[in-house]
């Protein structure tokens, strides 16, 4: 088999994972936190992206026993794949597939009294944290009604294993968001003393995601539900942080390039004449688009690196394809390479740099590349 035959053994759009890049994360994030505190990783959305089985298996071999996800089906996937630990699941689940948490031994999240309720129902002896509101009013009892949160703990077929919160602004440093955050941990805390105060106990915490491990590295809780930092990126770079830890990116998005020739001085290149050429170009075909996950917004906009240097996205992003400036690339051909994120010789895009870009947070980009992109 010759070189040009290796060239297209990764076909037209795939996910490189560096494991060892993951390991590094994982252990960054073990280093912060306090020795109680075990990481329960958020592999939802298919691990950000990544592939969740692929994630979640590595992250068993390295010791993990806590999963947290977003819905039922995303925990019967971890479970066929072998992952014996708890799974949470952080949302809703329908009454339709109570018995998906019977039969694969799933942990509920209560999202509220109503629903601890229809939970109980069921009959069945069903696994359940339960969701506590400090300020972020999405799931959860308000942490002022201790007397509803209490009522929970008097249904006969929920065992609860667990109470936790969710932090709305832990990435902020503002003044109001490190306040408000504060207020959250104390109202958390609160509830908790309130519980036992009742004779309430023998449940497990949890309060921060990513950014609350990361900025409040010294609370004392039994899990943190990390995410995004765990797949080595920051939401946006200009996030400060305030321990010291240093996160390695786990996954490189690359593309073939298919097709490269000239673009004469004032011709449109894409749909829509959106992009004109005011000189003698060169551009090429990548076998990339929306449908893979690249935001329509980088049109005009978006960079990939091609053997090493950076070229410009020109014209509308299509849903299969893009079109690159390479006229400055020096040499370049079908069947080379084009990096949306990730290292090519010297150069690195960072998944929140591209995500920028396109106006959003790298959490978005990465949970969105599309499931026709190989992960190899
Ligand atoms: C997604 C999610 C997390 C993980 O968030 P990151 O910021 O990616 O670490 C934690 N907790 C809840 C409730 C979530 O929905």
């Amino acid at each position: 088999m010759g070189s040009n035959h290796d060239k297209y053994q990764k076909g037209r759009a795939w996910i490189e994972l560096n494991m060892d890049n993951l390991t590094h994360n994982v252990k960054q994030l073990q280093k912060l936190l306090p020795k109680g505190c075990a990481l329960m990783p958020a592999v939802k959305a298919n691990a950000y992206g990544h592939g969740a089985v692929r994630i979640g298996l590595k992250l068993a071999e390295m010791g993990i026993k806590d999963y947290c996800v977003a819905s039922a089906s995303e925990a019967i996937e971890l479970r066929r794949a072998g992952i014996t630990g708890q799974i949470l699941i952080l949302g809703y689940t329908s009454p339709c597939q109570f018995q998906d948490l019977v039969n694969y031994q799933l942990t509920q999240t209560v999202v509220d009294l109503a629903y601890a309720r229809a939970l109980n129902d069921y009959g069945h002896p069903l696994w359940v944290h339960v969701g506590i509101d400090t300020g972020m009013h999405r799931l959860g009892e308000r942490s002022e009604d201790v007397e509803n949160i209490c009522e929970i703990w008097r249904l006969e077929h929920l065992k609860i294993t667990g109470v936790y919160s969710h932090l709305s602004a832990s990435d902020g440093n503002s003044e109001a968001e490190i306040t408000f955050t504060r207020k959250q941990i104390t109202e958390f805390q609160e509830v908790v003393k309130a519980l036992n105060q009742r004779g309430i106990v023998g449940f497990k915490t949890h309060l921060q995601g990513s950014y609350g491990v990361l900025n409040y590295p010294e609370l004392e809780f039994d899990y943190a539900r990390v995410g995004i930092a765990l797949y080595g990126t920051l939401s946006m770079s200009s996030d400060r942080i305030k321990a010291d830890a240093e996160l390695r990116p786990v996954l490189s998005l690359k593309a073939r390039i298919t097709c490269v020739k000239a673009l004469h001085e004032n011709e449109a290149a894409g749909y829509g004449l959106a992009f004109r050429a005011d000189r003698e170009m060169r551009i090429a075909a990548a076998s990339i688009g929306y449908a893979d996950g690249i935001p329509r917004e980088l049109s005009n906009k978006g960079y990939a690196l091609v053997n090493g240097y950076r070229a410009a996205v020109v014209g509308r992003v299509c849903m299969d394809q893009l079109l690159l400036d390479v006229s400055d690339v020096p040499k370049v051909s079908a069947g080379d390479e084009a990096v949306f994120i990730g290292k090519s010789g010297e150069q690195e895009i960072l998944a929140c740099e591209a995500a920028e870009r396109a106006g959003t947070i790298s959490n978005e980009i990465l949970s969105r590349l599309g499931s026709r992109v190989e992960r190899v």
